[in-house]
């Protein structure tokens, strides 16, 4: 599947580049609503890349309701059981 969105880190702050994989952390989440995510109604995946750097810092996590993809600080990150 191709994912265009891995351009470059999902931090907005950051400019670091996608080059390859097994840099950084790539987070997925199945979407039901592409459209709230601003994908294509055919992509049913949201995709996201953190870059090495702003992941040992950072970790993703999706606001569902919202259509949202938040950079929360790891430390304050709050684990769910999923
Ligand atoms: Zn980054």
């Amino acid at each position: 599947m191709r994912a265009p969105e891995l351009g470059k880190c999902v931090n907005p702050e950051c400019t670091a580049e996608f080059k390859r994989l097994g840099t950084g952390k790539i987070y997925t989440l199945p979407v039901s609503h592409p459209q709230d995510w601003g994908l294509p109604p055919n992509v049913k995946q949201k995709v996201v890349w953190l870059c090495s750097k702003c992941a040992t810092t950072s970790q993703v996590e999706f606001d569902e309701p919202h259509g949202q993809v938040l950079i929360v600080a790891r430390r304050q990150a709050h684990r769910k059981s999923a």
